[in-house]
């Protein structure tokens, strides 16, 4: 209740700055990062510049810091993932430069322990079982469907052999959020259903001739959560739908350095994020035309971004002092829309 309200104002758009830790392989030498407060602000010190000058504070709805728990994470967005049984359509998105940690909060690392699983396993896990809760009273359906979107083309990661099938996407907004009807659908009904199915969208994402890591900087991946409830006294129905995203790095391409494939791939990586950005900025400015039309990830993700949706960004930041321009340009494109 008290996010609606707070949020009306800004067409509820939420935007949590998460700053990942030092790896074990990095030396730990200083961070970008000055100071961290607890009403979401943020300072972030340009190591070519001293003292004062070198310093730009940026204001958030939160900062998560390096030592925050996936479970942390977690708790903190979980209303916002349950309001999908009530009817809400939700979009959760990580945004930063390829190592910044969107993988780790929307997936986990590689090889995740049971603490280190991320927001995707966490929130469909989640919805099933608060679902199966309320059995007694609302009769829910929990489906979903995982694709991958390269090169402005789009991807089934649950088709059963490979995958590489291109599909379309219709107008999901008189569908209740089912942009691309052509892409497998699965059933969820247990928390193995849940593993079983994280597994294989990413083996699927695998598929092809780069490694997963490569490919995974440059393609988005969206997790789309369909509920669709029944009220077992009145027979009314609802429908709500969480779309959960891990885009591609948003590092700037050098252009004279990259030609063919990788070309291509950063055109097409830089339209798809400025698209998202300019829909973003759209909704917060409260214009009347959003252009949602201008790439498939703001047409795949249109039922959830504006109207009565909800949409939370995780700007994900690397600390290190060679990451400084990145990190600039990423708190700034934060800043837009927030
Ligand atoms: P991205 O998906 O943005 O390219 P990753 O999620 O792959 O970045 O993160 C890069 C590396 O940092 C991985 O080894 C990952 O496990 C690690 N990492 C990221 N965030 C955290 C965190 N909050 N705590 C511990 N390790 C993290
Ligand atoms: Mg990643």
């Amino acid at each position: 209740k008290l996010f609606n309200e707070v949020q009306e104002l800004k067409g509820n758009i939420r935007v949590y700055c998460r700053i990942r830790p030092f790896l074990p392989r990095e030396a730990r030498k200083s961070s970008t990062i000055e100071f961290i407060g607890d009403n979401g602000e943020l300072s972030l010190a340009n190591p070519a510049k001293v003292g004062k000058e070198g310093s730009k504070l940026f204001k958030f709805n939160k900062v998560l810091g390096p030592i925050a728990s996936q479970d942390e994470v977690f708790k903190d967005i979980q209303p916002l993932i349950r309001s999908v049984l009530d009817g809400y359509n939700v979009c959760i998105f990580a945004y930063g430069q390829t190592g910044s940690g969107k993988t780790y909060t929307m997936t986990g690392p590689e090889y995740a322990t049971e603490k280190e699983l991320g927001v995707n396993f966490r929130a469909l896990n989640d919805l099933f079982i608060i679902s199966h809760n309320r059995r007694d009273t609302i009769m829910y359906e929990v489906n979903v469907q995982m694709i991958e979107i390269y090169n402005e083309q789009i991807h089934d990661l649950l088709g059963s052999n490979g995958s590489e099938k291109k599909i379309g996407i219709l107008n999901a907004s008189k569908l209740h959020g089912l942009a691309v009807p052509d892409a497998t659908m699965r059933p969820v009904n247990s928390t193995a259903d849940v593993i079983e199915l994280m597994r294989t969208g990413l083996e699927n994402r695998a598929v092809g001739a780069t490694a997963l890591n490569e490919r995974s900087s440059r393609s988005h991946s969206v997790v789309t959560v369909h509920i669709q409830g029944v009220d077992l006294k009145s027979g009314a129905t609802l429908h709500g739908a969480l779309h959960l995203v891990d885009l591609a790095g948003s590092e700037r391409v050098d252009r004279s350095a990259v030609t063919g494939d990788r070309l291509k791939e950063a055109q097409h990586i830089n339209k798809s994020l400025s698209a998202l950005g300019d829909v973003i900025f759209s909704l917060s400015q409260k214009t009347a035309h959003i252009p949602y039309r201008n790439s498939k990830l703001t047409q795949v993700l249109q039922s959830s971004l504006g109207g009565h949706a909800k949409t939370l960004m995780f700007v994900q930041i690397n600390p290190e002092v060679s990451s400084f321009s990145e990190t600039l340009s990423t708190l700034r494109f934060a800043e837009r829309v927030s």
